[in-house]
């Protein structure tokens, strides 16, 4: 398959490719392009060769760990309560990430969704709330990838689903540009939430989470609105750079 996707990607073509034979077959593989009765547009091939987060991660923060609580969590928590992280950011999780979000593959968000669903349970939370993304940022992309991903995921449970009330007020540049301590510095403040969440137990969706910053501070904002739980679901983790 790594061949198929590598020779794909290196006339950066594969997706494009690939999405339009889906869209005439319906019945291909994202990725290999070869036949596919799932409903996730994945072959089973594909789909068990994806980079799966570990299941003994650190339930905090979802890194790396034995599957208790991290040193990192231990000596100074997050604002949120517990990650549930599908994949690891790579290989080709990476590829299809970008691709859904700067070329607005927004199919892609099917399948994110429904493998976020596989390792997420809606009764454990009383609202669902998508990463909020500032107007300007909205306006230059055309939607908002978090929240496509929440539709999936709230298909049935509509009502769960709170797109509304929580805003990013404050227009930063992209984090992937910032080091971890600036990140943390450039969100502060960076988002309102306008409900009250006395005693809620929430989740925020997202689709990657890399140190967590942005997650944390609106896990903080939706605590001081009164949310007793925050839960962190997140389609891919980046891991740690060594
Ligand atoms: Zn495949
Ligand atoms: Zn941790």
């Amino acid at each position: 398959m790594k061949l198929i996707i590598n020779n794909c990607l290196k006339n950066n073509q594969w997706l494009n490719l690939t999405n339009f034979i889906q869209v005439l077959f319906k019945q291909n593989c994202i990725l290999c392009t070869s036949a596919t009765k799932s409903k996730l547009g994945l072959c089973s091939d594909c789909l068990n060769e994806l980079p799966y987060s570990p299941t003994s991660s650190c339930p905090q923060c979802g890194l790396s760990s034995n599957g208790l609580m991290c040193g990192s969590c231990l000596n100074s928590p997050p604002d949120f309560d517990s990650t549930h992280a599908v994949l690891i950011y790579a290989f080709p999780i990476d590829a299809m990430m970008q691709r859904y979000k700067y070329s607005s593959m927004l199919h892609l968000s099917q399948m994110f969704g429904q493998l976020l669903a596989q390792r997420i349970n809606l009764d454990n939370v009383d609202l669902i709330i998508p990463m909020p993304m500032h107007p300007a940022r909205l306006k230059e992309r055309g939607f908002n990838q978090a929240l496509e991903i929440a539709k999936i995921l709230t298909k049935n449970n509509k009502e769960k689903l709170d797109y509304r009330r929580s805003i990013r007020q404050k227009l930063t540049p992209p984090q992937a540009s910032l080091q971890f301590k600036e990140r943390v510095k450039n969100i502060k403040g960076a988002f309102q939430v306008n409900r009250d969440l006395t005693g809620k137990r929430v989740a925020i969706v997202d689709d990657v989470m890399t140190t967590g910053a942005s997650l944390n501070e609106l896990a903080k904002t939706l605590k001081k609105a009164g949310a007793s739980h925050v839960e962190c679901w997140v389609v891919a983790r980046t891991l740690p750079l060594k």
